[in-house]
């Protein structure tokens, strides 16, 4: 492999160079979301993230294995092992099934994901389609002893389990500590200790989603779906598994505690995981009236932003930012970004229209290494996008006819540039072509050439005609030396 890609693992607090488990194929299971919601930011990031690590992998030359699950089942209302299945709940109150509340936020989620220009995973598995195995692994963790059935429920032994291993290994978080400081939960005197967690739980008599289990009718717990699914799509070891920061604990730890209880080995060599998102510095919430959701972003309608951002603005704007760093969102700062993405994309279709001339004077040599350098670097976009910045000048120099660019020296940035900008960042045009709509992109260009001619026939009332309807419908032209210049 003639890429090294460095990525920081959260198992072992570094970068390490990431060597895959076997030659050119990688294992990538990511935790993908949970129904009951609007898909909002908090969505957007994981997704667009590793999107990015999905793109980049599959470029260096690895066949990748995406798996992204969705959680349609056993995730209670407080997140914890109790209240009510949230799905099954909003099936009660909407007089519906289940599986069609899961369908309409799955439909809604793959929508957003398609604006956002997020390649489709190459598995997504449902947590309800999965649950044979989900309880042959509860069976495996009690044969091998780290758990224990109570009143028809199964949950995982923590105690037992740190004697032998290391709980609390990926969240630094100390099980001595925990134990004191649990807060007591309701149903908890099921368990024998506070941390112990659900890997199986008897459902209640107006509990609708269940399922027959040796130990009862009843769910499995949240953490196990990732486990299952996990081994059964990539293995009982695989390279990659990524979330949310918020997903680190419990989620993560307990996946670890299962697979290796059921396993007897570790699963997962590198843990990634991006940062929060937080909007004007406040951490986001539905009781904080700070919940924004992606449809709300696309159409501006919400009291927090001043205007409608596009899904590649809304992708812009956290490629502007590493992904291990938290991203604060304002409106100002979305703005910020919009102007950016369009200076960026303008420069992107000028430099298709630069003439060549003999030999260069601008120099754009080492920007392939230079983008690729910042990717291999646990995927520092936001280095690439300022390298993409820096050729910018280049092109409006040669563009204003200040500088020249040879040849092969076009033909290399125009590469460049596609390939990172489209081919890897993901983005795409939407203003200058109208949501990426190619068609009515080339019936602005007819209608432009159109004005052209008529303006060679000195026919001005069919120029004028044409560039002032054209201009009432939003569009701003200009004249260029080579011909003319649109956007919306
Ligand atoms: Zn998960």
């Amino acid at each position: 492999m003639e890429h090294k890609l460095s990525i920081y693992n959260t198992l072992s607090r570094k970068k390490e160079e990431f060597v895959p488990l076997h030659a050119n194929k990688v294992g990538m299971y990511v935790c993908g979301p949970t129904v009951y919601g609007d898909g909002h930011l908090g969505h957007a990031r994981p997704a667009i993230t590793f999107d990015i690590l999905f793109r980049y992998l599959t470029h260096i030359g690895y066949k990748v294995r995406y798996v992204r699950n969705i959680t349609d089942v056993g995730h209670l209302e407080n997140d914890a092992d109790s209240g009510e299945d949230k799905v099954a709940k909003k099936a009660r109150l909407d007089e519906v099934e289940p599986m069609e509340v899961v369908q309409y936020y799955v439909n809604r989620y793959h929508k957003a994901m398609e604006m956002l220009n997020i390649l489709p995973p190459s598995i997504e598995p449902h947590a309800s389609g999965h649950i044979m195995e989900q309880i042959d692994f509860v069976q495996k963790i009690l044969d091998a002893g780290f758990a224990y059935v109570s009143e028809g429920s199964v949950y995982f032994d923590v105690e037992k389990y740190n004697l032998k291993h290391n709980y609390g290994k990926l969240s630094g978080r100390n099980v001595e500590d925990m134990l004191e400081t649990t807060r007591e939960l309701d149903g908890q005197s099921e368990k024998r200790r506070s941390v112990d967690f659900a890997l199986w739980k008897k459902a209640s008599p107006e509990h609708i989603m269940r399922w027959k289990a040796p130990w009862s009718l009843g769910f499995p717990g949240w953490h196990l779906e990732c486990s299952a699914m996990g081994t059964k799509y990539l293995g009982e070891q695989f390279d990659i598994h990524g979330g949310g920061m918020d997903l680190m604990f419990p989620h993560h730890e307990c996946e670890i505690a299962q697979s290796t209880a059921a396993l007897g080995k570790e699963t997962v060599k590198y843990w990634m995981h991006n940062n929060m998102i937080t909007i004007n510095g406040q951490k986001m919430g539905k009781s904080l009236g700070n919940f924004i959701t992606l449809e709300e972003f696309f159409t501006g309608n919400h009291p927090l932003l001043t205007q409608a951002f596009s899904p590649m603005t809304v992708r812009f704007f956290i490629l502007q930012a590493h992904y291990r760093s938290t991203v604060d969102f304002s409106s100002a700062a979305l703005e910020a970004s919009e102007k950016g993405l369009s200076r960026l994309m303008e420069g992107y279709a000028r430099l298709q229209k630069l003439a060549a001339s003999a030999t260069s004077s601008v120099e754009t040599a080492g920007l392939r290494d230079k983008c690729e350098e910042a990717m291999s670097d646990d995927l520092n976009t936001p280095i690439v996008i300022s390298y993409l910045f820096d050729a910018l000048k280049a092109i409006n120099l040669v563009h204003d006819g200040k500088e020249t660019i040879s040849s092969a020296d076009l033909g290399e940035l125009k590469a460049v540039f596609s390939l990172f900008i489209e081919d890897l960042l993901g983005l795409k045009a939407e203003n200058e072509a109208g949501s990426g709509n190619e068609a009515y992109k080339k019936a602005i260009d007819l209608l432009l050439n159109m004005r052209l001619e008529a303006k060679q026939n000195k026919d001005w009332a069919t120029s004028d005609k044409i560039r002032n309807e054209l201009t009432a419908l939003g569009f701003e032209i200009k004249d260029t030396k080579d011909g003319f210049e649109w956007k919306i």
